[in-house]
């Protein structure tokens, strides 16, 4: 895809999603996606590979949630897989402390090399499995915890709240909308609750998607 497709195709995402990126945003995206397709021709990291799906599925889908993840100065991603959302969230929030974890060694790998490449700054890759336990396993807690298709909803609110700082929140990006009464209930049931929760399509496919933030107490 050249410049110009790029360019005005995450234009015309961004504001079908209600979402403002700078102008240094779209050059760096595209740096990402040539990163991503080039390792993923030797390593599998994601399925998705034809550029405008990478463009929408992954870097829209993940920049769609910066409602969500504003104000805040630390983010943990956890099952980053290839850096989604985190890395498009931070080429958006330059001053945002990230760390992304997976289980998976050569994906870490490849968020470490994405990050060098674009020059990122306060960019931790971490290989390890979380499971609860975020001092035995390593990773730091976040103000702002994230996840998109990680795990199903109760497992993600069982876990989840162990990797949060106190007064923080969870975001759980969820592939298929979860009526009101179904995240209220699974909220109640980890003694958290729904701080929002909104559905939006994706702009080229329209597929749904939904993103819920909850709070302890
Ligand atoms: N969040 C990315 C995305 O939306 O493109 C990746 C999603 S992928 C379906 C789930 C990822 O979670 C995989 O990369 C997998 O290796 C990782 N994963 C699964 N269980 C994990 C665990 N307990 N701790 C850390 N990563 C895990």
């Amino acid at each position: 895809m050249d410049n110009a497709r790029f360019a005005d195709l995450l234009a015309s995402g961004c504001s079908a999603l209600g979402v403002t990126v700078g102008e240094d945003v779209g050059p760096r995206l595209q740096r990402l996606m040539a990163e991503l397709l080039k390792w993923n021709a030797k390593v599998n990291l994601t399925a998705i590979t034809a550029p405008e799906e990478v463009l929408e599925k992954h870097f829209l889908d993940s920049l769609a949630v910066l409602p969500e993840v504003t104000g805040a100065t630390t983010l943990l991603d956890l099952g980053a897989g290839a850096g989604f959302p985190g890395l498009p969230l931070k080429l958006v929030m330059p001053t945002l402390g990230v760390t992304l974890v997976d289980a998976v060694g050569k994906k870490v790998a490849f968020i470490k090399a994405a990050a060098a490449s674009l020059g990122l700054t306060g960019v931790r890759g971490l290989h390890a499995r979380a499971e609860g336990k975020p001092e035995t396993e390593g990773i730091p807690r976040a103000q702002v915890l994230i996840a998109r298709a990680f795990m199903d909803l109760p497992d993600w609110l069982g876990l989840a709240p162990a990797y949060v700082e106190e007064g923080g929140r969870v975001v759980a990006m969820l592939g298929k909308a979860q009526p009101d009464a179904e995240l209220q209930a699974r909220a109640a049931e980890r003694n958290l609750r729904v701080v929002s929760a909104r559905s939006y399509r994706l702009p080229f496919s329209g597929a749904e998607r939904q993103v819920a933030v909850f709070a302890k107490g």
